[in-house]
Order: C-alpha cells, then structure tokens, then sequence
C-alpha cells in the first residue's frame, strides 16, 4: 500500500541506491546547483508526530532531509528540536500574505517576527510558501518585488525562497499533493516549471522509475501526515485530503 513508512523506505531505499545520499536545500539554494542530487522537501502542515517518524526513518537509513514548518499551527519545539538534532535542516513554511488578508507591510512583519520565534529553536536558512488552498492569495507574492526579496537575504538573513530561488527547469520535481503522483491534478499553487516529465499513473511506477534511470537532479516532496502504517491513521487522513481536494476543485470551478 502506498502512502504508507513502509512503502517510504522503499522509495528511499532506491534513492539511496542511486544517489547515494541526500541534499538539505541549505545546500542547494542560493549556490550553483550540483550535476546530481536528491533533495528530500517535507512540508509539515499538521501532524508533527508523523513528521517526527519519517525523520527518524530517513536518519536510520543515513538520509538527510529538509522539513518546514508553520507558525503556529506545527510549532512544536520539542518535536522541531528533536528532527534538527537528527541531522536534518528546518525550514520555515510560511503563509504571511494570507494570514494578513494581502497586507504587504503586516506580512513582512509577521514574517520577521514568525521566524524569530522558529530560530529559537533551530537554525534556520531556507523558506518555501504554504499553499492555503481556500484563501485567493498567493505567499510567494511577499518576495516576487526585488526590494523585498533583497531583504529575504539580508534583513533576515535567509539563503532564500525554495519556489523562488532555484532554478526547476532540470530538475525531476515528484511529490503527493493531491495524494497521487500525476504532476498537475489539484496542485493549484504546488507547482514548478520543470522541463522534465515526472508524472506516474501509480506508486508501482514511480518505485520503477526510482529503481531504474531517475532523473539526475531529483526533488522528493512528501507531506508527513499523509504517510502512516497505521490503517485507522490512513482511513481518516484520507477523508481529509479527499474533502480538501473537493474544495481545490470547487474553489478551481469558481476561478475559472
Ligand atoms: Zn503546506
């Protein structure tokens, strides 16, 4: 079954054979990107426990990986704590523009104050947006303006933005929003301009793929609460992502 920690050691397993390690975007953002390389990106939206699983699964296997949170919703310090101490970087998951109803100047500042907060817990250098479905903003939109993104660097110190400031063009970019691994389907925001096709009808396939020629640079973003081996865990995580993807297709019906 997929979506499952069992399942996740085997698509690491794979990576691991063929990359032979992992990158944190730490490394990745903000300098010339390596010829090959698997990055791990997990967005931990909710359930800071499941996070804490995976963490510690990917370390037994020597893995390292990238896990942003939001504030306040997964601020967990002792959780964060513990995943930073496994090896793995923590980033800041940021959703300042819908938070502030398209305030700009009120984002900013909710943003400085939000990452202090997460940096008093761990170190802190990357960022990448929260989607928030239902509200009609887009985060990343706080740092599309020079000036501002001039001050993601320097006022507060940041390597940068992960949509933002790496270059997708050649990288395979693989995730499970929408709980499936077809790129495009109910990712209205979650999205990358890849010139590389990484879609898959199935977890059969996508194992295939990673156990056969993947792609040289690799993007592996998994959402944490979705993957559990507990069946009761499963069933409910998944009436929750089939109720939010029925209101992405709503909300994508009204837009159009
Ligand atoms: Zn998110």
């Amino acid at each position: 079954m997929d979506f499952t920690l069992r399942r996740y050691h085997r698509y690491l397993t794979a990576l691991k054979e063929q990359f032979g390690g992992t990158h944190t975007f730490a490394q990745l953002v903000g300098s010339a990107l390596p010829e090959r390389f698997c990055a791990l990106r997990h967005d931990v939206d909710r359930r800071v426990d499941r996070a804490v699983a995976m963490a510690e699964l990917e370390h037994s296997l020597g893995l390292v990986a990238s896990y942003y949170f939001r504030i306040p919703y997964t601020f967990d310090p002792k959780s964060i704590h513990a995943i930073e101490a496994l090896g793995h970087e923590v980033g800041y998951h940021y959703e300042n523009v819908s938070e502030s109803n398209g305030d700009m100047v009120v984002a900013l500042e909710d943003f400085g104050k939000k990452l202090e907060q997460l940096r008093s817990v761990a170190k802190v250098s990357t960022c990448c947006m929260h989607g928030r479905p239902l509200k009609p903003y887009d985060n990343r939109d706080l740092w599309r303006d020079p000036a501002r993104h001039t001050l993601l660097k320097e006022r507060f110190g940041m390597l940068g933005e992960l949509y933002l400031d790496i270059d997708y063009t050649d990288i395979a970019y693989i995730n499970d929003t929408g709980r499936n691994w077809t790129s495009g389907k109910a990712n209205r925001r979650d999205h990358v301009n890849s010139a590389v096709t990484a879609s898959f009808d199935s977890g059969d396939e996508l194992l295939t793929y990673f156990r056969g020629r993947p792609h040289h640079r690799l993007v592996f973003q998994v959402h944490p609460e979705r993957w559990t081996d507990s069946w009761t865990g499963h069933a409910g995580q998944w009436a929750l992502d089939t109720a939010i993807n029925v209101a992405k297709q709503g909300v994508n019906l009204l837009r159009r």
